[in-house]
């Protein structure tokens, strides 16, 4: 199937919690609260490894990567990605670019952008210019808004390899 593409969309949302790391994109971010969860809780690696599956008609990684599997006690989200990415490829697919929306309150994102994009574009394979990282606030509204969580977006474009 000669240029065709496949769209796919990923979401996902974390709380914050005191004493955990914050880990957004592969990134360790300066704050005062982490992500809570049963991984690292890197919720942009969650979104975009969803996004993956999803435009590759692959199940979710919720099914993928049981939160109730010790296996994924603490697990690196990078190592969860790069294990999307080889599925993906398998199925005969490669990544044109993706789009990350990053919902949260603070910290501000801008310092980190630019190494949170690199970080993806490795794992998925693509220089960085293919990869594209905002962060939008919520306005004050409701739990994201409160900063009691952060949630993010993705959306990737697939090229069909065979
Ligand atoms: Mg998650």
């Amino acid at each position: 199937m000669d240029g065709a593409m496949r769209i796919g969309i990923g979401y996902d949302i974390h709380r914050l919690h005191e004493g955990r790391p914050l880990i957004l994109g592969g990134v360790q971010i300066e704050h005062e609260k982490g992500l809570l969860g049963h991984s690292d809780a890197d919720v942009v690696l969650h979104a975009v490894s969803d996004a993956l599956l999803g435009a590759a008609g692959l199940p979710d990684i919720g099914e993928q990567f049981p939160d109730t599997d010790p296996t994924y006690k603490d697990a690196d989200s990078k190592k969860l990605l790069s294990g999307v990415v080889e599925r993906v490829c398998e199925r005969g697919f490669v990544v044109n670019n993706l789009d990350v929306v990053v919902h949260l309150e603070q910290p501000k994102l801008s310092p980190y952008k630019e190494a949170m994009a690199g970080c993806i574009a490795e794992l998925v394979g693509v220089s960085s210019d293919a990869v594209n990282v905002k962060a939008k606030t919520n306005e004050g509204v409701g739990p994201i808004g409160t900063a009691d969580a952060i949630a993010c977006t993705a959306v990737v474009l697939l090229a069909v390899t065979k």
